[in-house]
């Protein structure tokens, strides 16, 4: 692989593909992409693999969602995230230590309950619990004004770099191409279909570009005149000093009625919350070119 100050690397002039962005997504793609046969394959990354959002993901991984497409989408993610250090010999960090899903309230209940009926029908292992129940899964909890919960056995966390790094090895494995320090600066456009991938480097002809760019992906489309509605928005966690009884086999929790998720990290928790008014970040001349490996 190429780092920032290799001047020597080498683009290959053409490619069946080139994805732009070597962040889960990115690597992610070019993994199935070569699994489903694909040879030629370039993954090309302005700086470093997982430097994005990637690296500071806190890495829950939890299944359910309310639409069925999305779960089964995400139920072989899971699938996938079990045999994936066995393939590439890299480890992901994955551990299937089952997810607590708490309701606080009559209404949040019936929601799980109603849930549990779908994740049953797309084969989804959901099991409802009673306050004292999760509280054996998680023994330091309050559960005075818990209602009821629900645990989902095949959840599970893992580290969102290493899980990065995997799927690139075995995109490499199946023979992709995975060029850091490469920022791609435009497009060549011919009869409206990209045919072509400008970079710092040179140009790459192509028959498809998938932007993988996560929060520079507005950027990214507009190099081609495509609008791409993402925004960025901030987000904060916590990270604790490690915690007496707080074991590595501790489930996820996401408690949705204060919108909020703990994980294990190191023996203490990761903590983060959903934004009740999600702050945008929009620096005034872009995304900072240096951005990287950083926090807010
Ligand atoms: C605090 C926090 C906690 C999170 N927790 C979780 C969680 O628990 N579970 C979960 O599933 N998700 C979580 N997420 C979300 C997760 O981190 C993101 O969804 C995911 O990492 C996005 O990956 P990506 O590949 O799309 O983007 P990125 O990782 O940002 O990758 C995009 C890449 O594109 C590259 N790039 C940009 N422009 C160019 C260019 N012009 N040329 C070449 N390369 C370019 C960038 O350098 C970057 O490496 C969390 C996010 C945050 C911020």
């Amino acid at each position: 692989m190429a780092s920032d100050t290799d001047q020597a690397v080498q683009l290959p002039p053409r490619a069946r593909v080139v994805i732009i962005g070597g962040g889960v997504v990115g690597c992610s793609v070019a993994y199935h992409l070569t699994r489903l046969g694909w040879k030629d394959v370039v993954v090309l990354e302005r700086k470093t693999l997982t430097g994005g959002s990637t690296f500071h993901a806190a890495g829950l991984v939890g299944q359910l969602r309310n639409s069925a497409s999305i779960t089964q989408l995400l139920k072989y993610s899971v699938d996938l995230y079990g045999k994936l250090e066995e393939e590439t010999g890299q480890a992901t960090g994955w551990k299937a230590n089952g997810g607590l899903r708490l309701a606080c309230n009559n209404e949040r209940l019936a929601e799980i309950k109603r849930q549990a009926t779908s994740a049953h029908s797309f084969g989804l292992e959901m099991h409802l619990l009673s306050p004292s129940e999760a509280k054996e899964l998680w023994p330091m909890m309050d559960v005075s004004d818990l209602v009821g919960a629900a645990f989902l056995p095949t959840d599970g966390q893992a580290s969102p770099s290493d899980l990065c790094q995997a799927l690139a090895k075995g995109a490499k494995m199946d023979g992709a191409q995975i060029i850091e320090g490469c920022r791609v600066t435009g497009f060549d456009i011919r009869d409206g279909r990209v045919s072509g991938v400008q970079t710092e480097l040179g140009d790459i002809e192509c028959e498809i570009a998938v932007n993988c760019c996560g929060i520079w992906a507005r950027e990214c489309g507009r190099l081609a005149n495509v609008s791409v509605p993402v925004q960025p928005m901030q987000h904060q966690y916590l990270i604790t000093e490690p915690i007496e009884g707080v074991t590595a086999d501790l489930p996820t929790l996401r408690d949705p009625d204060r919108l909020c998720y703990f994980k294990e990290e190191v023996g203490g928790f990761a903590m983060g919350g959903y934004e009740l008014k999600p702050m945008p970040w929009t620096p005034p001349d872009g995304i900072p070119r240096d951005f990287h490996f950083q926090l807010l």
